[in-house]
């Protein structure tokens, strides 16, 4: 198993300067005693998990597991982040397999409860793989089993701090976001990051989506967070200049839609090889000859030759930055 080397835990709500540093191996753990939250900060491919301390005997809260890759990994940050307090309940954000991709995980060893976006529900009781979306995208999410969903504009109260679960459609049309207004920290999934926002994947399905993205960064701007813990990357302070940022980025994308389906085209695959690690070629293709939605990022982006060559096309780009590396054997590998 490849591990994670950019993990790191750290508070919220307090400062890291406030917090006990300590060294494991290779990587800076803080903890921070005090704060009602623990951010484990993942590198690619598992998304953030955020886990919400209750009161004592309450039990605490997840946000989001990660991918199945990095289970084992979660684990071991979660048994560290917990120091004994049980796991009452796991909450999805959106079910991408990077979100929720260590569930059945996390369920096995925790026992707990597992929430997932209402308008998903019905997907993961059924486990349809086309509507949840690994088979369009090649991805794979191991089974698990939700107890309910969690619906916006429901308050969620972990400890001594209320959550508003906000809907956040674009990137994905059942995505929630949690807001805790007393200190302003929003949980914005990929719906805000500190340089963009995730694909919006509706739009490769021919669904107009990059709206329902512009009314969830104005939704962000009024609620006016002091701090975004996003989906990937480090929690910041300086919102504005983030949705900003993503503003300019959408519309780029609302200019010219064929950017954005190129862009989603070499995401695609950068995510097939972060899956696989290594694969030949060959396979590679394959794989992309064979994924609807990867199909799909063709036609949007109006390529008129043939899939194969649409792979080619975007591989030689992702090898061109040193997204992927491919080696003598003719073998890709993840960089
Ligand atoms: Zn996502």
């Amino acid at each position: 198993m490849v591990i994670d080397q950019q993990h790191r835990l750290h508070g919220a709500f307090l400062p890291a300067d406030e917090c006990s540093a300590m060294t494991d191996h290779s990587t800076a753990l803080f903890r921070c005693p005090h704060d009602p939250l623990t951010v484990l900060e993942r590198g690619w491919l598992s998304a953030n998990n955020i886990v919400l301390h209750g009161l004592p005997g309450e039990g605490a809260v997840l946000v989001d597991t990660g991918h199945c890759n990095h289970a084992g990994q979660t684990l071991a940050l979660l048994h560290h982040a917990l120091q004994g307090e049980p796991l009452r309940r796991v909450l999805n954000t959106h079910l991408h397999s990077d979100h929720c991709g260590g569930n059945a995980t996390v369920q096995a060893t925790f026992s707990s409860q597992i929430l997932v976006p209402a308008g998903s529900l019905a997907a993961v009781i059924d486990w349809d793989e086309d509507r949840l979306g690994y088979r369009p995208t090649g991805q794979r999410c191991p089974r698990f089993v939700a107890a309910g969903a969690l619906a916006a504009g429901e308050r969620l109260t972990v400890g001594t701090r209320h959550w508003e679960v906000l809907a956040a459609p674009g990137h994905d049309p059942d995505a929630l976001m949690l807001f805790e207004a007393t200190d302003g920290v929003l949980i914005s999934a990929d719906a805000l990051w500190q340089n963009g926002f995730g694909v919006v994947f509706p739009e490769l399905d021919g669904l107009d989506a990059f709206d329902r993205v512009a009314e969830t960064l104005a939704l962000i701007g009024r609620i006016a967070p002091a701090r975004v813990i996003p989906g990937h990357g480090t929690p910041f302070d300086d919102v504005p200049a983030a949705l900003q940022r993503a503003g300019r980025r959408l519309s780029r994308f609302v200019a010219n839609p064929a950017l954005h389906a190129r862009h989603a085209g070499k995401v695609l695959l950068k995510y097939h090889l972060m899956e696989e690690q290594q694969q030949a070629l060959d396979a590679a293709r394959s794989w992309a000859e064979t994924t609807p939605l990867f199909e799909s990022t063709r036609s949007r982006a109006g390529f008129d030759g043939p899939p194969g060559e649409w792979f080619q096309e975007l591989l030689a780009e992702l090898l061109a930055v040193d997204a992927l590396r491919l080696d003598d054997q003719q073998r890709l590998h993840d960089v």
